[in-house]
C-alpha cells in the first residue's frame, strides 16, 4: 500500500483493532454492536474538554500527509480511543493514533460505496456513550464541505459534548504547494469555495456569484461537472482567457497540477483522467501557479505564458 494511498486497509470495509462486536462497516450492514470495547482501551492522557461521559473531537486532518496536521489535531489523535475517519485521510495520519485505538473508516468518495451519514452519526454517539474519547477525523478542514454541522447537531441532540479542531483545507494546501495566491492585492479581492455537487446531484451556479473577475473560485467535488461549470462561467461573463489550475492530490507527494484557460478546463480534466481528489481553481490568481518543478505525473503541466 503506497504511503499516501487513498484507500487504507480498513477503508470501505471498516474496523481495525478487531473490537469484538464491531461489524464491517459497509452500506446496508447492520448497525454495529459496540458493547465490548472497554478491554481494548488503554489508559490515555485526558484530552482537554473531555468529560467522563465520553467526548467527540471533530478534527481536520488536512488534505495530505501528516505534515499538514496541526499540533492540536495531533494531540487529539494521540489521545483517541475510537477513531472514525474519512476515506481521504492518509495512512501516515492514521498511524498517529494509538495502536489499540479502534479505527473505523466511514469514508465517502463521491458516489462510491460508503457508510451513510446517519450511520456515522449513530456510531459516534454509541462510542461516546461508552465513555470513550472519539475522534471524528475529516479530510481537510471540517468546516469546508465537511458536514460538520450535521454531526455537531446530532451530537448535541444526544447530549454528547464535542469540540472542533480546524485543518488545512485542500485549496490552501494546493496554493502553498504550487505557489499561487488565493487572493492577490488589486487582482483577486476575495476567494469563493464552491461545489459542483449538491445533495440531490444537481448543480446550481448563479451568475451573480461567479461572474466577478476579481473573485478567485475554487471548486470542490466538481471535476465530473467541469464541462457544465466551464459553460456556466462563460455564460456568466467570465473571460475565456481566465487562468485555470486543476490540482489532484494537493498536499501529497503524488500531487499533479494542470493549467490552462477557462475554455480549456473541461478538456484538461477529461484528458487527465484523474483518480485522486481534484480541485479546480479559476481566476487571475491561478495564473501565478508555478507548476514546472512539482509535476511528476504522466500528464505534464503547461506553464502559463
Ligand atoms: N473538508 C475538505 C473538503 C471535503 S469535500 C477540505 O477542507 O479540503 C471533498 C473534496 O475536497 C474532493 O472531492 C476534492 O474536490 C477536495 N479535496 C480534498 N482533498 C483534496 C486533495 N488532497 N487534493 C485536491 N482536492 C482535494
Amino acid at each position: 500500500m503506497p504511503r499516501n494511498s487513498l484507500s487504507s486497509p480498513a477503508c470501505g470495509g471498516g474496523v481495525s483493532a478487531k473490537p469484538e462486536g464491531l461489524v464491517s462497516m459497509t452500506e446496508g450492514a447492520k448497525p454495529p454492536s459496540v458493547s465490548p470495547l472497554h478491554h481494548f482501551v488503554v489508559p490515555l492522557p485526558r484530552f482537554a474538554g473531555e468529560d467522563r461521559k465520553g467526548f467527540v473531537s471533530l478534527v481536520g486532518a488536512g488534505p495530505g500527509d501528516a505534515d499538514h496536521l496541526t499540533l492540536g489535531a495531533l494531540k487529539a489523535l494521540q489521545s483517541a480511543q475510537a477513531l472514525l475517519y474519512d476515506a481521504l485521510v492518509s495512512e501516515d495520519i492514521l498511524a498517529q493514533a494509538p495502536q489499540k485505538c479502534v479505527k473505523i473508516c466511514v469514508g465517502k468518495r463521491g458516489d462510491r460505496l460508503s457508510v451513510s451519514q446517519d450511520k456515522t452519526n449513530e456510531l459516534m454517539v454509541r462510542l461516546a456513550k461508552k465513555g470513550l474519547h472519539v475522534v471524528r477525523l475529516k479530510g481537510g478542514d471540517p468546516s469546508v464541505f465537511g458536514r460538520v454541522e450535521e454531526e455537531r447537531l446530532y451530537l448535541e441532540a444526544h447530549g454528547i459534548n464535542h469540540k472542533t479542531l480546524p485543518g488545512v483545507t485542500a485549496a490552501s494546501a494546493a496554493a502553498a504547494q504550487f505557489s499561487f495566491p488565493l487572493t492577490h492585492r488589486g487582482e483577486a479581492r476575495s476567494v469563493t469555495f464552491l461545489t459542483g455537487r449538491t445533495k440531490d446531484g444537481s448543480i446550481d451556479l448563479r451568475d451573480e456569484s461567479i461572474s466577478d473577475p476579481m473573485v478567485s473560485l475554487v471548486f470542490y467535488m466538481s471535476s465530473h461537472n467541469a464541462d457544465h461549470i466551464e459553460a456556466s462561467l462563460l455564460h456568466a461573463g467570465r473571460s475565456p482567457q481566465t487562468p485555470v489550475v486543476i490540482i489532484e492530490n494537493a498536499g501529497r507527494p503524488t500531487a499533479r497540477a494542470l493549467s490552462g484557460t477557462l475554455t480549456e478546463m473541461a478538456a484538461l480534466v477529461a484528458q487527465a483522467a484523474f483518480d485522486g481528489p481534484v480541485l479546480m481553481g479559476i481566476g487571475v490568481a491561478f495564473g501565478y501557479a508555478r507548476l514546472a518543478l512539482l509535476n511528476s505525473g504522466p500528464v505534464k503541466a503547461r506553464l502559463q505564458a
